[in-house]
């Protein structure tokens, strides 16, 4: 949150500034800098998927799609949750097609959250969630996610062991309130790579149905997980009919720029989603989404192929990262490590991004930005590993270079 004052914005929105991954990769791009930050593949996903959208484009689907999505992308939505999780919804009354996981977010906010109705979501939280809750003039209610407490430990020559983030069930029950509407998950989870558990799940089904709140989950990294499995919340006892799912097409196909995002919910729920999504853009871009129902069409054995991928891209980074004495939460899936400074000397990731692009070359994401808690999660600096090896290794190879410049800065 930034304390600069913008005129004219008003005051649910003051504090917002800029988001960190858009400032972080201006840096990066003023310094030439690797870029770490932002999560995005450097490289393009499988040229089937865009083959589909130039036939789309050719095919002439050029004209506003059907504000809750061509039909096409709307079955393909529903085979694949059938498919992958066992859960059963009717393409046209329970599928919404929106542009991205963000506005599948915003609107769920809008459309389910009364002015002053609480939302309960864990903390470190993604960042649109904070800004989604305060357009929808509700408060959030943080339940800390803990690190483990020997992240990697300082012993170079052990395996690396994925990082655990646990929560304390009793904290999460205080957070419940008779104001609490909407229960906000993220699961596997950015930053920390967090995959819930089947127990885990279990006691916050327990929780939903207790106390009738609707749960919303976000599960753009279903497909990216390296350790256990993702389980789908919509799909324990009692919670298909409280539960708005949502995903997206970016991480799972590789193009965060095409922003096709969805969300499968009961027809009641759907239909208040759907008042908010036809004011907010009515629709999403028609050729993208024709070529993403051939994308989910192709099924398993492609996502198995890209999380094998993201598998060696996170053991690569994440061992080039305890080489140079970060302590290293290795994540179970997502994109991201979240690496501790603290063995390096040093306190602040807030303030050592902010200077990394210059003094490394090497662009990263501090994840206090992620923290609604005061000087929460500075020790933690978030590096995307969904690049090519060889800009991991280049990475990788300036931080090494200049890593008595980076003790150096004594922040
Ligand atoms: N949720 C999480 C947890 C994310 O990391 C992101 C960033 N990709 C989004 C939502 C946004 O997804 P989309 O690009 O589909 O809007
Ligand atoms: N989800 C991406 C990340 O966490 C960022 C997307 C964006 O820039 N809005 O890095």
């Amino acid at each position: 949150m930034s304390s600069q004052r913008i005129p004219h914005l008003t005051s649910r929105l003051q504090g917002f500034g800029t988001t960190i991954f858009a400032d972080i990769t201006r840096l990066a791009l003023e310094h030439q800098a690797i870029n770490l930050g932002q999560g995005f593949p450097d490289f393009d996903g499988a040229s089937g998927i865009k083959e589909a959208a130039k036939a789309a484009l050719d095919a002439g689907h050029n004209q506003y799609a059907r504000s809750h999505g061509v039909p096409a992308l709307n079955a393909a939505i529903a085979a694949h949750q059938r498919q992958a999780y066992g859960l059963d919804y009717d393409p046209d009354s329970e599928v919404t097609v929106y542009s991205g996981a963000t506005e599948a977010l915003a609107v769920a906010l809008q459309a389910l959250c009364e002015v002053g109705d609480e939302v309960v979501l864990f903390e470190p939280v993604y960042d649109s969630y904070r800004a989604g809750i305060a357009m929808a003039g509700a408060t959030p209610r943080v339940v800390p996610l803990l690190p483990p407490s020997d992240p990697g430990s300082g012993d170079k020559a052990a395996p690396l062991t994925t990082a655990r983030f646990t929560y304390d069930p009793e904290a999460l029950e205080r957070a419940i309130t008779a104001k609490t509407r909407l229960l906000l998950l993220n699961t596997p989870h950015n930053p920390t790579g967090k995959v819930f558990t089947r127990v885990e799940l279990e006691h916050i089904a327990r929780l939903c149905t207790q106390h009738d709140l609707i749960a919303v989950t976000d599960e753009v990294y279903e497909h990216l997980v390296y350790e256990g499995s993702h389980l789908c919340l919509a799909s324990l006892p009692g919670m298909k009919e409280r539960t708005v799912v949502i995903s997206s097409a970016g991480k799972t196909f590789s193009f965060t720029g095409w922003k096709v995002g969805w969300s499968t919910a009961p027809a009641e729920l759907t239909r208040a989603l759907r008042v908010a999504h036809q004011f907010i853009t009515f629709a999403t871009a028609t050729p993208l989404q024709h070529a993403v129902a051939s994308a989910l069409g192709a099924g398993e054995e492609s996502y198995r192929e890209l999380a094998t991928r993201y598998r060696a891209l996170r053991d690569r980074l994440g061992a080039g990262l305890r080489e140079l004495g970060f302590s290293v939460h290795v994540p179970e899936g997502g994109y991201f490590i979240c690496a501790d400074i603290r063995p390096l000397g040093l306190r602040s990731g807030r303030a050592l991004c902010q200077r990394l692009p210059e003094v490394a070359g090497v662009a990263a994401i501090p994840a206090s930005a992620f923290y609604l808690t005061d000087g929460a999660g500075d020790e933690l600096v978030r590096f995307a590993f969904c690049k090519r090896e060889a800009t991991l290794d280049e990475g990788l190879a300036r931080l090494q270079k200049h890593l008595s410049a980076i003790r150096a800065l004594g922040v």
